[in-house]
C-alpha cells in the first residue's frame, strides 16, 4: 500500500534557521507553560510538578500575567514568513493561547462569578485512580499538594464577587460529589501503599483538613449573601470574544448564528419532502397530518423503532468497522492506514453506565500508549432506559455515531494528525476543527452512498438514512443557535424548549439537559457546527477552484495533513479562496 503524494509532501518546505529556532522556542514554552499551570500539567500526563497547586489568588494571576506577556515579546521575535507551514500554524495557536489568557484574567473573569471554576476533586482523583506512576510515589506528590487545598479555597472565596446562581448550585454538587475523593478512596490507596506509617498518617492529617475546607467552602457557597446574583449568560461583547478565542473561525459568532438558523430551514424544508415521500411505504393507511413538523416527527418516530437489542448492542458496532474501510477504500474517499487498525474494546458488562462510543486516545506524553474505541454494554440497564437510549441510537443513527467517533471520523483524524507530531497542536490543537471533521465526514460518508446495507452501486443513501441523518445534524445547528441565542440575545428556557423539542425533535429530558448545560457553558455547544460548516465550505471552493481536477480523496488527505489546526489557517495553506 502505498501513501498518495500528497499527505508524504505535506506543505513542509525547507526547514530553515528560523524553524530550528521556532522548534527549541516550541519546547521552553511548553516546559514554562507547565510551571505556571501545574494543575493541567499533570491532566496532560506531564507529572514533573504533580506536589504543586497553584492558590489562585491575585499574586498567581499576575504572575500568569507577566508570564504570558514575555512569551507574546519572545514569539515577536519569530517572523512568519520564515517559517514553514506547520510553525506557523503552532505560532498563531500560541498567540492565540496567551492573548485567551489575558482576555481569562481582564475580561471574561470567570474566577469572579463561576465557583464551580475552582474544583480539585478530578485532579486528586486522577492521582489516586491513574496508573502512570507508582502508587507510593503518587501518594507522596499527593500529599505535598494537599497541604495546598486549604489556601485554595480560601483564595477561591476572597475572588468570588456576585457569583451566578447556576455555576454556584453546580459547585455545591460537584464538590459534594467529590469529596469521597479525600475520604474512603485516598483510606483505600493508602491502604494499599507501602509508604511509611509516619507519611501516611501525615498524609491522613492534610486530607482532613482538606476536607473541612472543602465542606467549609460548600456551605460559604450555600449561605452566602447574594442579593444581585450575575446572570448566566454572557452578553454579546464578552460571548463574541470568547467565541473568537476558543473556535479561531473566519466567522463572526453573529455570521455562524445566522448561518446555523439558515440551514435550520434549510434541514426542515428537506425533512419534509422526505417525510411526505417515505409515509406511503410506512404509514399507510394512516392519512398524513397536515401539519409538516408533524409529519416529519412521526415518520422519526416510526424509523427510530428500527433498532438493535441491549444484548446485540456492542456486536453490531464491532462489526461495523470493516464495513466503513471496506467501502471508503472501494470509494477511494481516504487513505487508512492499514498498520494502525482501531482497536475495538468492549466495556465489560460490571463498568457499565456510559453506554455509546468513544475514542480514547494517549495523551501527548505517552507516545507507546493504545488508541481504543470503548463500546459501552446495555445489559445491566433496566429495560426502559435501553429502550430509550436504543430508539436514539437506532440502526441509522448508530451508522453515523460509528462515522463521527471511529472511521473516517476522530480516529481517522488522530491517525493523520500523529503523522507530523506536533506538542503544540496536541495540548492547545483547535477543537472546532476536530468535532468539525468528524460532522463533516458523517454528511460525506452518505454522499457518497453509504447505508445500513452495504452497497456499492448506490450513490447516495436512502431516503430513510437522509431523514435520520438530518435529524441528527438539526442537533448540532440548533446546539450553535441555542448557545448564541441564550448567550448573546437572552432566550428565556420556554424558548429554548420550544426550539429543542418542537424544532429540533428531541425528547424533553434531553433538551432539559441541554439547557442546564447552555446555562453552565459558553461557546463550547457551537463548535460542531462552526467547524462543519468551515469544512463544508472550504470543500466545495476546492471543488469550484480545481473544476475537473478535484479529487475527494486529495483534498482530504491534504486537509488533514496540517494536524487539528484551525480551519481558517488550513484553508491559506491549501491556497483555496
Ligand atoms: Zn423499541
Ligand atoms: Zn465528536
Amino acid at each position: 500500500m502505498t501513501i498518495s503524494g500528497s499527505i508524504m509532501a505535506q506543505e513542509s518546505g525547507p526547514i530553515t534557521k528560523m524553524d530550528e529556532a521556532f522548534d527549541h522556542h516550541k519546547e521552553q514554552f511548553i516546559l514554562s507553560l507547565w510551571k505556571v499551570n501545574p494543575a493541567w500539567a499533570s491532566t496532560v500526563g506531564y507529572h514533573k510538578y504533580d506536589s504543586v497547586l497553584i492558590v489562585p489568588n491575585a499574586a498567581s494571576r499576575m504572575q500568569e500575567e507577566a508570564f504570558c506577556k514575555a512569551q507574546l515579546a519572545k514569539l515577536k521575535t519569530f517572523q512568519l514568513a520564515n517559517l514553514r507551514p506547520e510553525n506557523v500554524i503552532d505560532y498563531k495557536l500560541i498567540e492565540n493561547q496567551l492573548q485567551y489568557q489575558l482576555f481569562c484574567i481582564h475580561e471574561l473573569k470567570s474566577f469572579e462569578w463561576d465557583p464551580s471554576s475552582y474544583n480539585i476533586c478530578g485532579l486528586f482523583a486522577d492521582m489516586l485512580n491513574n496508573d502512570y506512576e507508582p502508587l507510593d510515589k503518587r501518594l507522596h506528590n499527593l500529599g505535598i499538594r494537599l497541604k495546598r487545598v486549604a489556601p485554595y479555597y480560601a483564595a477561591a472565596k476572597a475572588n468570588l464577587k456576585n457569583p451566578t446562581q447556576e455555576h454556584t448550585q453546580l459547585a455545591i454538587d460537584q464538590h459534594m460529589g467529590g469529596i469521597s475523593v479525600f475520604t474512603d478512596d485516598l483510606k483505600a490507596m493508602l491502604d494499599k501503599s507501602t509508604l511509611k506509617e509516619a507519611e501516611r498518617k501525615q498524609i491522613q492529617a492534610s486530607a482532613s483538613i482538606a476536607v473541612k475546607a472543602i465542606n467549609d467552602y460548600v456551605s460559604f457557597l450555600k449561605t452566602m449573601k447574594n442579593p444581585q446574583p450575575r446572570s448566566f449568560r454572557l452578553g454579546n461583547a464578552l460571548y463574541e470574544k470568547k467565541f473568537a478565542f476558543e473556535i479561531m473561525s473566519q466567522y463572526s459568532a453573529n455570521e455562524i448564528y445566522q448561518k446555523a438558523n439558515a440551514h435550520k430551514l434549510e434541514l426542515h424544508q428537506k425533512m419534509y419532502e422526505l417525510a411526505e415521500q417515505l409515509w406511503p411505504k410506512y404509514m399507510e393507511p394512516k392519512p398524513m397530518p397536515t401539519e409538516k413538523m408533524e409529519v416529519i416527527r412521526r415518520m422519526i418516530e416510526r424509523l427510530s423503532e428500527e433498532h438493535t437489542t441491549p444484548s446485540k448492542f456492542q456486536n453490531e458496532i464491532e462489526a461495523q468497522i470493516p464495513t466503513l474501510v471496506k467501502f471508503i477504500q472501494h470509494k477511494d474517499l481516504i487513505f487508512i492506514d492499514p498498520e494502525k487498525p482501531l482497536v475495538v474494546r468492549k466495556e465489560p458488562a460490571y463498568m457499565a453506565g456510559v453506554a455509546g462510543a468513544s475514542i480514547s486516545a494517549p495523551g501527548p506524553y505517552d507516545a507507546n500508549g493504545n488508541t481504543y474505541y470503548n463500546v459501552g454494554s446495555l445489559e445491566n440497564w433496566p429495560a426502559e432506559q435501553a429502550e430509550s437510549y436504543l430508539r436514539e441510537y437506532n440502526k441509522y443513527i448508530l451508522q453515523i455515531l460509528n462515522i463521527h467517533e471511529a472511521i473516517p471520523g476522530h480516529y481517522t483524524q488522530l491517525v493523520y494528525a500523529n503523522r507530523s507530531p506536533s506538542i503544540i497542536k496536541s495540548i492547545l490543537g483547535n477543537n472546532a476543527m476536530i468535532e468539525g471533521w468528524a460532522v463533516y465526514t458523517e454528511r460525506m460518508m452518505l454522499e457518497q452512498g453509504y447505508d445500513i446495507v452495504l452497497d456499492f452501486e448506490r450513490t447516495t443513501a436512502s431516503p430513510e438514512m437522509w431523514l435520520m441523518y438530518y435529524k441528527w445534524n438539526l442537533r448540532s445547528t440548533c446546539n450553535a443557535i441555542l448557545d448564541y441565542d441564550v448567550h448573546a440575545k437572552g432566550m428565556k428556557k420556554d424558548e429554548a424548549m420550544h426550539l429543542l423539542v418542537d424544532e429540533a425533535f428531541q425528547q424533553k429530558a434531553e433538551a432539559e439537559g441541554k439547557w442546564k448545560r447552555v446555562s453552565v457553558t459558553q461557546v463550547q455547544l457551537s463548535c460542531y457546527f462552526t467547524g462543519f460548516t468551515e469544512i463544508y465550505e472550504l470543500r466545495e471552493k476546492a471543488k469550484m477552484q480545481q473544476a475537473n481536477n478535484f479529487q475527494l480523496k486529495e483534498f482530504h488527505e491534504k486537509f488533514l495533513s496540517y494536524g487539528s489546526a484551525p480551519v481558517k489557517y488550513i484553508k491559506q495553506m491549501m491556497e483555496i479562496k
